[in-house]
């Protein structure tokens, strides 16, 4: 039976840093950006809130930026050889991040089967976000049940990897997880936890389960 790796983005791929951060860093508003990831860490505002705010941020932004903030990220070692390796074992891999469409995307350049955000306009930007396109921690598992239909698995087919509590559904929702430089939280709910900057590393863990 084919598997289907379901991977975060921010924190998880991402090392110690988020999309918005990413791109944020490119015009100078990494600050205002990292207390948007705190406020919606401490759950003082929601996933449409934080979009919203960081959406106003990047007024200025480019294809240019955006490009730059990809190529710049801290990623972690050998996510092209995992999805790689899944791809040649016949298994699906995946991201479903909460992060801009526009930025998750870009990785299926790299292997992925499908690579889902929260659904921000094209950039430069002309349109508003709408807050209806926006992920949450629960629309996670509703993408996730959407990939499965769509590459024929089901939910115990499937492996996730994640970093924080907007995890915590999906971990819950499959049989096997993977934190991946987590906080204590998370890695109570996951079967298996990484802690390092390589990503082969963390597939090894969960490569021959079951
Ligand atoms: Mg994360």
């Amino acid at each position: 039976m084919a598997r289907l790796h379901l991977f975060d983005l921010d924190g998880t791929l991402l090392h110690a840093t988020t999309a918005p951060v990413e791109i944020s860093r490119q015009l100078g508003r990494e600050a205002e950006t990292v207390a948007l990831d705190r406020a919606i860490a401490e759950g003082r505002i929601g996933p449409p809130e934080y979009a919203t705010q960081v959406y106003d941020l990047w007024a200025d932004l480019t294809e240019a930026h955006v490009s730059a903030a990809f190529e710049a990220a801290p990623w972690l070692a050998r996510i092209r050889e995992v999805w790689a390796e899944i791809r040649g074992a016949g298994d699906y891999c995946a991201v479903v991040s909460l992060s801009p469409s526009f930025f998750v995307e870009r990785l299926l350049g790299w292997g992925a089967h499908a690579a889902h955000g929260s659904r921000f306009p094209a950039v430069p930007f002309t349109e508003p976000v709408d807050p209806a396109g926006v992920l949450s921690a629960a629309a996670k598992v509703t993408v996730a049940d959407r990939l499965c239909q769509e590459f024929g698995v089901s939910r115990a087919d499937c492996v996730a990897y994640g970093d924080s509590m907007s995890d915590k559904d999906l971990f819950a929702a499959v049989p096997v997880s993977v934190a991946v430089n987590a906080d204590g939280h998370l890695s109570g709910v996951a079967t298996h936890s990484y802690r390092g900057r390589d990503l082969w590393d963390a597939y090894e863990l969960v490569r021959t389960v079951q």
